[in-house]
């Protein structure tokens, strides 16, 4: 008979079935709780339910069988070890069944607290606690979870009661209600569930826990959770595992609580142990951020410092033991700590780089790990910007910095609001008193999150830390009024839909739009990119069309110009006028005449194209759009260009008719403008070299690349290349100095690739512009792809946006033929890609073991392909992360 699967693993007093190692089995919880079981640390005792069995429940309605008798033994079990029983009303066994991953998703899945409470249990929480209020409080809160996770009732009517208990008895606090209202709580909390649903409350705890078990499968499945999976490129196959532990309580008391803490400081990076606390309460006011709590900083000092010691000392031992910055969710019952859970912390892009390269300082990891502990896409929020510090502001109020930079927008108050108004193209700012996860999509929409309530550990703080988006929580000077839509600081109101500030780097909400400065870069940044630089084999250049871009990229560390996309250039001031001029002549000598004007213009800017790249590579590409894309389209517009160019308006409306074109994507464009009109590849190549002779004049090293666009066929390579070469001889002569330089092809459509080796016959380099041959490889424009492509990667018929992350299999695989091909008919050939993948990080990587020489991507995203280079090599070498990173 084949062995059964095993579903279920038990951890607790002092050892564990499981490991850290098994993250994929029992997810990022349940493999942090065995972990720490083995570890000796205070975990409650439980087990864990595999993630694998989520998916297969979702897709059958049902459990195997064999599984019901696993669980029961695991019950027996628990119920052995802590001296307890399911349903006693002695001395009843009282579990929480919690959902968990293998990758974190804060807050996104259910949990429910409490369970195996009924009117006989409830008695028995009594006795051995000795306090009415706190087995009744239990009771309610077991209730309303189960209501609105396992009956799908949502909080609205459960809270919709409390608020009601609150104000019969005149008090701000759940905890100020007294035994007997929490009890009637219960009972009306059971009534409205049958009431909504026609079904009683369960009153069995195996009856509880089954159905537990059910929703918190099923709420891998909801919208939020969804969402976020999108959003963090998580698959959907992968399933939560659940937990069923021993209840361990912080609601007995002021010597009991709950709270969260982190080893450093996820929003800078900071080496403190910092996090939020509530004294007597459950985890989930925590976490939903409903009740703001107090600093970790607080139990330090007074009757809860044993409690703070302890914490400190095992927060030590699980970061050295996991090699990295840990979330840890703690409870204290009657001074005693219990560890519910440590993960991997999420962080902010300016902590990531500072933790990684401080714990190196302390011998934590290497630098080849800490160069691998960095996610490429996060060094952009390094370069968030942040409010001047020296233009004045009006601050409306001042929160908790949850996750740094500063964002501007129009104030919203809602997720759907937030949602509608950022797809129209407008920047909001979601505000709310506090979010759940069900304003997932409104914070993904939104620049920057602002909350009244919640602290740095609250949803909204992990949720935006997460995607290094701007967050303050806790302003607590703002009561947002989300009926109205609108909130109220010190007497004024700011309403929907106006602008304000939020500065997540000092937690001040600002009035308007504050003027935002780039940040500069520190030492910790320096250091992971000297790291980085020196393990990369790929170079990284930039896409740059001006000389500003230029420089700015070469702060990013560009080491050339991989793209001048020289049509950028047209169509600046007076010189769309000449271009326009060069482009209705309707003879040779008009557009020369045209054209001679455009000489000096292009030449000032290849000048400083030059200058800012001295030594560096310079790839600078011929004219590529179709001509009409520089002709006016309106009316005045093209009143106004008759006038200038003394052609009659219907003459004029004539010939930009005659160059419309019905694809003007596979059209006149690209080297097909300079094999039918080679004047204009003239007049480029004469501006580009004698650029480069007057900057080499100057004593600067000039390194000289022209490259043709949209090549197909040999011959049209063959046509251009030797315009360029016949120019280049006869300005050097004229110039009487020479300048080093290669003419080379972009690789952009299919024939191109599959006739690499015949191209590099006369090419002296390929740029692979993976823009246009992801367009022409999948027959897909990537000016319309918009209207269906969301749908293709929505339902899962493309991994990925194929014009964000290339597409290995497809246009992977035209490149890796091109540049073998290529190679073998010019060994030297130098190759690179300057599509908008060359700075996207799982691109890169296959670019590196596509051995290309280069990749070039715009100036913000030189350091992110930079560190993704640099990740690729390690990789390859072999060089692993050792996070044990359940977690
Ligand atoms: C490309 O096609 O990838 C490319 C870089 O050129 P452009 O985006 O200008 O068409
Ligand atoms: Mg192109």
């Amino acid at each position: 008979m084949p062995s059964l699967e095993r579903w279920v693993y038990a951890f607790g007093n002092g050892r564990a079935d499981g490991s850290a190692a098994m993250r994929d089995v029992l997810g990022g919880k349940g493999a942090g709780l065995a972990e720490m079981a083995n570890l000796g640390l205070p975990v409650p005792p439980g087990f864990t339910i595999t993630a694998k069995l989520c998916i297969r429940y979702l897709e059958s309605g049902t459990f195997p069988d064999h599984f019901r008798e696993e669980v029961d033994r695991h019950l027996k079990q628990l119920e052995r070890t802590s001296g307890t029983r399911f349903g006693s009303s002695a001395r009843p066994l009282l579990v929480s069944v919690r959902s968990g991953a293998a990758v974190s998703m804060p807050g996104m899945m259910e949990s429910i607290l409490n369970l195996g409470l009924n009117d006989d249990t409830v008695g028995g929480l009594i006795a051995s606690s000795g306090d009415a209020r706190f087995a009744y409080d239990s009771y309610r809160r077991f209730v309303q979870m189960y209501g609105d996770v396992v009956f799908e009732l949502g909080k609205g009517p459960f809270e919709t009661l409390l608020e009601k208990a609150r104000r019969r008895r005149r008090v701000q606090r759940d905890i100020e209600l007294p035994a007997d209202d929490l009890a009637a709580l219960a009972r009306e909390f059971k009534a409205i569930i049958r009431a909504r649903t026609g079904k009683g409350f369960p009153d069995q705890p195996e009856e509880q826990l089954w159905g537990a078990i059910a929703a918190v499968f099923r709420s891998w499945r909801t919208r939020r959770a969804i969402e976020y999976r999108r959003v963090h490129n998580i698959p959907d196959d992968m399933g939560t595992a659940v937990n069923v532990m021993a209840m361990v309580y912080g609601n007995r008391g002021d010597d009991s609580g709950t709270g969260v803490a982190f080893t450093r400081d996820c929003s800078t990076g900071e080496n403190i142990l910092n996090g939020d606390f509530l004294p007597n309460a459950q985890g989930e006011d925590v976490v939903s951020g409903t009740r703001t709590p107090l600093p970790l900083s607080r139990m330090r000092r007074g009757a809860l410092g044993k409690v703070y010691r302890d914490l400190e000392r095992i927060a030590t031992k699980l970061e050295r033991h996991f090699k990295d910055v840990q979330d840890i969710e703690f409870t204290f019952e009657r001074g005693k700590l219990y560890i519910l859970q440590t993960r991997r912390a999420q962080r902010t892009g300016v902590a990531a780089v500072r933790i990684a390269v401080d714990m190196e300082g302390e011998a934590l990891i290497s630098s080849d790990e800490a160069v691998q502990r960095v996610p490429p896409q996060d060094l952009d929020q390094i370069f968030h910007p942040m409010v001047d510090p020296g233009s004045p502001v009006t601050v409306l109020a001042r929160g908790l910095p949850a996750s740094p930079g500063a964002a501007i927008g129009e104030a919203v108050f809602d997720a759907d609001e937030a949602k509608a108004l950022a797809d129209k193209g407008r920047k909001v700012i979601l505000v709310r008193p506090e979010t759940s996860p069900d304003d997932f999509h409104g914070i993904v929409a939104a620049q920057a999150v602002l909350t009244a309530r919640g602290g740095i550990t609250s949803h909204a703080a992990i949720v935006a830390r997460g995607m290094g988006k701007t967050c303050v929580v806790g302003a607590k000077d703002i009561e947002v009024d989300v009926v109205r839509r609108r909130f109220r600081v010190n007497g004024r109101f700011v309403r929907r839909r106006e602008t304000i500030t939020v500065d997540g780097t000092t937690g001040r909400v600002i009035l308007g739009a504050a003027k935002l400065a780039l940040p500069k870069v520190g030492t910790h940044y320096a250091k992971l990119m000297a790291w980085a630089d020196a393990r990369r084999r790929l170079r990284v250049r930039a896409n740059a069309d001006t000389p500003e871009d230029a420089k700015r990229s070469r702060e990013f560390g560009a080491e050339g110009i991989g793209l001048c996309r020289t049509e950028h250039m047209f169509f600046e001031g007076n010189r769309i006028t000449a271009m326009r001029e060069m482009i209705v002549a309707t003879d040779e000598i008009g557009r020369r005449r045209a054209l001679a004007k455009l000489l000096p213009m292009q030449r000032r800017d290849f000048e400083g194209l030059f200058e800012a790249m001295t030594g560096h590579p310079v790839t600078i590409r011929l004219l590529d759009p179709p001509l009409h894309e520089f002709l006016p389209h309106t009316q005045a517009d093209v009143a106004k260009l008759a006038r200038t160019i003394h052609l009659p308006v219907s003459r004029l409306k004539r010939l930009v008719n005659s160059l419309v074109e019905a694809n003007p994507m596979l059209g006149h464009r690209g080297c097909r403008l300079g094999i039918t009109y080679p004047e204009i590849t003239e007049m480029q190549a004469r501006a580009i070299f004698e650029a480069a002779c007057r900057v080499v004049a100057r004593g600067r090293r000039v390194v000289v690349e022209v490259m043709i666009p949209l090549v197909s066929h040999v011959e049209e390579f063959r046509r251009q290349a030797q315009v360029v070469r016949r120019v280049a001889q006869e300005v050097f002569h004229a110039e009487g100095r020479a300048v080093p330089y290669r003419v080379g092809t972009m690789i952009e459509l299919p024939r191109a690739a599959l006739t690499a080796d015949e191209l590099a016959k006369e090419a002296e380099f390929f740029s692979f512009g993976t823009n246009d041959l992801t367009q022409t490889t999948f027959g897909l424009s990537r000016d319309d792809a918009g209207r269906f492509l969301p749908f293709y990667v929505e339902h899962g018929i493309l991994p990925d946006d194929p014009f964000q992350v290339l597409d290995r299999d497809g246009v992977g695989k035209l490149i890796t033929m091109a540049v073998r091909l290529g190679r073998g008919a010019r060994s030297e050939l130098k190759v690179g890609i300057c599509g908008e993948h060359g700075g996207e990080p799982r691109s890169v990587h296959f670019c590196h073991r596509s051995d290309l020489d280069y990749v070039s991507c715009s100036p913000f995203r030189v350091p992110i392909a930079r560190l993704a280079a640099a990740q690729a090599a390690l990789e390859e070498a072999g060089v692993i992360n050792r996070t044990r990173a359940t977690v």
